[in-house]
């Protein structure tokens, strides 16, 4: 056996998995990375920093043979199959009491199955969301591991230095009990289609309906990072503006395709969010609307049948602008409010014990959807943290109610001129119908009864009630 000389052992020293490894070893972890193709290796060999301890190898036993026990070993290959293929190879070459944490976007409801297998198996088996993309696992990402409360007492120190620190304090947490830490993240994921979703919307809006070129979105975004919008997406989309293409000498993001692709976890929570009957149009449009980007061909036909998108009219550059960044507002508060009240109700469903509070502050730092809302969101939870929706919390409600006004109107022109601003509307629609006190479901009842006898409620009387009405 070799010596065991190392404190963490990394799989898959891909895009995460390089840079999360040597975030670990500037951290003073001793850290040892297996990739299955040597190419990787090279690669992790080759950024290694001097003076820290970093070793690759493209031999698993290896890895295992180097590793201090308990071992350590986290996980970051693509979720579904491949994991359970190392899990399958690396298994014989442990020893009981070894921990072994999945770092990649696995689906929970593998990471409960992998949880029971490994388990039997006598091994810790803990699901953890990384967020924060390449510079993120580098430099610090918000980490969110949940389950085997065990495995995480032993990682808990690693994992605190390497993530991204919010007024000092780190953005990791234990997310609950079984797969809860996956599931935060497929949520998580869900809330940034949602909000990219709505920053694309305002951008078409502003750019197709209203012919502002990228300088000037460049300088609006710009403002508005400077002020209540500030976030990691529209930082980055004040920057995107700017970049040159190479190869043609325009702005790159006008030669992009506009076809936009997805991995999963955004169709995944709007699946899971109908499985639990919980409402999250903004997020059910963002996957709705890249699945229809996809159809390329096709739109460019239906354009050709359907043309004619007319130009905004009768409001000021001013005044769009401003009710531009009112929507945007609007609808990212939405949009975190459907994740935020679907974590709720799942955390009951499959007793997860997920600690809303914890959740909204460690995605304060790192991750992609970190923002300055984040720390209003964390401030009403932590005056109600069984607070089943974020839109009921008086401070959050004022915020919300200032920005429907120009929401409706930047709607209003969209519809108008034939720009979609599907998400735009779906957040507010959402938001309409949670406020209503009254629904017209009334006659959806008075339908059902009608053609199935599906029998209705009375306002007036207690009882299931069924009508002749013909
Ligand atoms: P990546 O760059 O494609 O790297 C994936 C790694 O997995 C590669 O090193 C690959 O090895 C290895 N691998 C795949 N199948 C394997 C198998 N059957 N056995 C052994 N190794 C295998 O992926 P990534 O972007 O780092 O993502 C890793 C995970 O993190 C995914 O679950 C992803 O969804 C998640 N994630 C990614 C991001 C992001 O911004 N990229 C952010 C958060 C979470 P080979 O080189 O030999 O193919």
């Amino acid at each position: 056996m070799a010596n065991q000389l190392f404190d963490f052992g990394l799989i898959g020293l891909g895009v995460m998995g390089r840079n999360l490894l040597l975030n670990m070893a500037d951290h003073g972890f001793a850290v040892i990375g297996y990739n299955r193709s040597p190419q990787k290796v090279t690669e992790l060999e080759n950024e290694i920093v001097p003076g820290t301890m970093v070793k690759g190898t493209s031999d698993l036993k290896t890895l295992v043979d180097s590793l201090k026990t308990p071992r350590k070993i986290t996980l970051l290959v693509q979720a579904g199959k491949p994991v359970d293929d190392v899990l399958t190879e690396l298994t014989p070459l442990l020893d009981k009491g070894d921990i072994i944490i999945d770092g990649g976007n696995s689906h929970y409801t593998d990471t409960l199955r992998r949880v029971q297998y490994m388990q039997e198996k006598g091994f810790h088996f803990m699901g953890m969301g990384v967020s924060g993309g390449e510079e993120g696992a580098r430099r610090g990402p918000s980490i969110m591991p949940g389950g085997d409360p065990e495995a995480y007492h032993h990682v808990k120190p690693m994992l605190e230095a390497v993530s991204a620190k919010v007024n000092g304090e780190p953005c990791v947490a234990h997310l609950g009990k079984g797969a809860a830490g996956h599931y935060v993240k497929m949520v998580h994921n869900g809330i940034e289609y949602g909000i990219m979703q709505l920053i694309s919307e305002v951008y078409d809006v502003l750019h197709r309906g209203y012919g502002i070129n990228n300088d000037e979105l460049h300088e609006i975004f710009r403002q508005w990072n400077d002020g209540e919008l500030q976030s990691f997406l529209v930082e980055i989309t004040r920057d995107i503006f700017l970049k040159v293409d190479d190869k043609s000498g325009n702005r790159l993001v006008d030669m992009i395709l506009d076809k936009a692709g997805s991995k999963g976890t955004g169709k995944w929570t709007s699946q899971d969010a109908m499985d639990l009957g919980i409402s999250i149009p903004t997020i059910d449009v963002a996957v709705s609307m890249r699945n229809l980007s996809a159809l390329k061909q096709e739109r460019v036909n239906a354009a050709g049948v359907y043309p004619a998108i007319n130009k905004i009219t009768g409001v000021s550059k001013e005044d769009i602008i401003q009710q531009a960044r009112e929507a945007l507002f609007f609808g990212t508060m939405i949009s975190y409010a459907q994740g935020l009240a679907l974590l709720f109700v799942a955390s009951k469903e499959y007793d997860m014990e997920i600690p809303l509070p914890q959740v909204v502050k460690i995605w304060r730092g790192g991750c992609i959807i970190r923002s300055t809302l984040l720390e209003i969101f964390y401030q009403a939870y932590t005056g109600n943290p069984r607070l089943s929706n974020i839109l009921l919390d008086s401070h959050i409600a004022a915020l919300v109610k200032s920005r429907t006004d120009n929401t409706r109107k930047f709607i209003s022109s969209a519809v108008l001129s034939g720009i979609p601003a599907s998400a735009l509307a779906a957040s507010l629609g959402y938001f309409d119908a949670y406020r209503s006190a009254v629904m017209p479901t009334n006659l959806i009842q008075a339908q059902r009864d009608f053609f199935g006898a599906h029998t209705y409620q009375r306002i007036d009387e207690e009882g299931i009630f069924h009508s002749n009405w013909q």
